[in-house]
């Protein structure tokens, strides 16, 4: 039915370190192609037994508002940052789907390399019982789970088409056609740290900020 088209809401979790045009375009194009009107930006917590991100988690909400800023399909849900602990992404879906009720379609948007690794996340069924997920192509990623059992467990959750995702709360997975980007936060950290130019990866108000904080200026192995 067309007048229930435009109600899916979607999430979007990375570690946005930083924010780049990679996670930004795809998930514009995303939007158009499955008629989101409404993307939260989700950064994560990083737990402490993990290598920390090049900036803290508040200079990466700062990043995320800027590269956001004034545009209408994006809002900031900084709840994961404000906690002590890290929060798998189960968890977070679980409490949204709460706070959403039982009928509401929510989605939590991923990359193809996300979603490769999907089945080793922590209560992923759980997540899929949450939410759809939205999967944006990636370049340097197979389009293939790798074992035949991924690949039944796949095709038995995939949506034809994204108008299936705005007539349920959740369990869909949708492959999107999205363009690909080749741009990946750790290559831009590497050539931050080379002093080499990043202009087209991500938005200038992002790329001034990570220059006047001084941000990423190192390798990732002398932090
Ligand atoms: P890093 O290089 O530090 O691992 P990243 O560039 O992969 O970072 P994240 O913040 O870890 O960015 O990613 C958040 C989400 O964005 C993930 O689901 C990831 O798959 C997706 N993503 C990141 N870059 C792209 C891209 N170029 N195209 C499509 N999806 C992307």
């Amino acid at each position: 039915m067309a007048d229930s088209i435009p109600t899916l809401r979607a999430w979007y979790g990375g570690t946005f370190d930083p924010i780049h045009y990679g996670h930004l375009r795809a998930v514009e194009a995303l939007a158009k192609e499955a008629k989101l009107t409404q993307v939260t930006m989700l950064p994560n917590n990083v737990p402490p037994h993990r290598l920390q991100p090049g900036a803290s988690s508040a200079q990466r909400r700062e990043m995320v508002e800027l590269a956001i800023a004034g545009h209408p399909l994006f809002r900031l849900d900084a709840r994961e940052l404000q906690r002590p602990t890290p929060s798998w992404t189960s968890e977070t879906m679980a409490q949204l789907r709460q706070e959403a009720g039982p009928d509401a379609p929510l989605a939590f948007i991923i990359g193809q390399d996300s979603l490769l690794t999907l089945r080793t996340w922590h209560r992923y069924e759980d997540l899929l019982a949450c939410c759809h997920l939205l999967v944006c192509r990636r370049p340097g990623y197979p389009v293939e789970m790798k074992t035949e059992e991924d690949r039944r467990w796949l095709s038995a959750r995939l949506a034809a088409h994204a108008d299936e995702l705005h007539r349920q709360p959740a369990g869909k997975i949708y492959l999107a056609d999205t363009p690909l980007y080749p741009i990946s936060a750790t290559d831009i950290r590497a050539r931050l740290a080379q002093r080499q130019p990043c202009d087209d990866l991500l938005p200038p108000v992002v790329l001034d900020y990570i220059h006047r904080h001084g941000l990423y200026r190192s390798p990732p192995d002398a932090r």
